[in-house]
């Protein structure tokens, strides 16, 4: 068996950001803390993983069946912005700039990693507009190649009369992940979005 310590430095190892020097550097302040606070962070995060669920509507995370967004009246239901996971909700929400609701997808097609249109929140998004029906689906996936594809596919499937279907400005550098866009370059790709061009078709 490892050392207890070297495990801990594992598990924070797996965390995103978080390489194996910052990994130690978190472990032994954990450590050196007076036992109680260390005790107070582990059950914190026990606590709020029990306590959050998934928005029924968008897929973003809450404690209650509808999140907060999608409960507000002050969000403009006509535009759905959609993104891969919620850690993209956040960073847009930081930028400021959008007042629209979400749609998160749960991650982009990618088949070499087994990841098809039934493991994404696709068909979910199909009712939505439907039910919906909202003038604008804004694509915001980052520029990964998978999320491109994704883009690209989702833009063919819910063509219609009636939805504008745009993406994010170029801007992000690429295969950059929407999460760690800077707010200002953020706020710039979507108040400079632009429509999807479909192709041949
Ligand atoms: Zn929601």
């Amino acid at each position: 068996m490892n050392n207890p310590l070297e495990e801990l430095v594992n598990a924070l190892c797996r965390l995103p950001t978080i390489g194996p020097k910052s990994a130690w550097r978190l472990a032994l302040h954990l450590m050196e803390q007076p036992e109680e606070e260390a005790v107070a962070l582990g059950e914190t995060i026990i606590d709020v993983r029990k306590k959050l669920t998934r928005c029924k509507v968008c897929f973003n995370f809450s404690v209650q069946e509808l999140c907060s967004i999608c409960q507000s009246t002050q969000r403009d239901k006509s535009h759905i912005c959609v993104v891969e996971k919620p850690a993209d909700i956040f960073a847009i929400e930081k930028s400021g700039r959008y007042r629209g609701v979400y749609h998160v997808l749960g991650g982009v097609l990618s088949p070499l990693n087994g990841i098809g249109i039934d493991k994404l929140k696709i068909a979910e998004l199909g009712e939505r507009i439907e039910s919906e029906a909202p003038q604008e689906l804004i694509l915001a996936l980052g520029s990964s190649a998978d999320a491109e594809t994704t883009a690209l596919y989702l833009a063919r499937l819910f063509k219609k009369k009636n939805l504008r279907v745009t993406r994010l400005a170029r801007g992000l550098p690429a295969g950059m992940e929407l999460e760690y866009a800077d707010q200002i370059t953020l706020g710039q790709a979507l108040n400079e979005r632009i429509d999807i061009i479909y192709g041949e078709e």
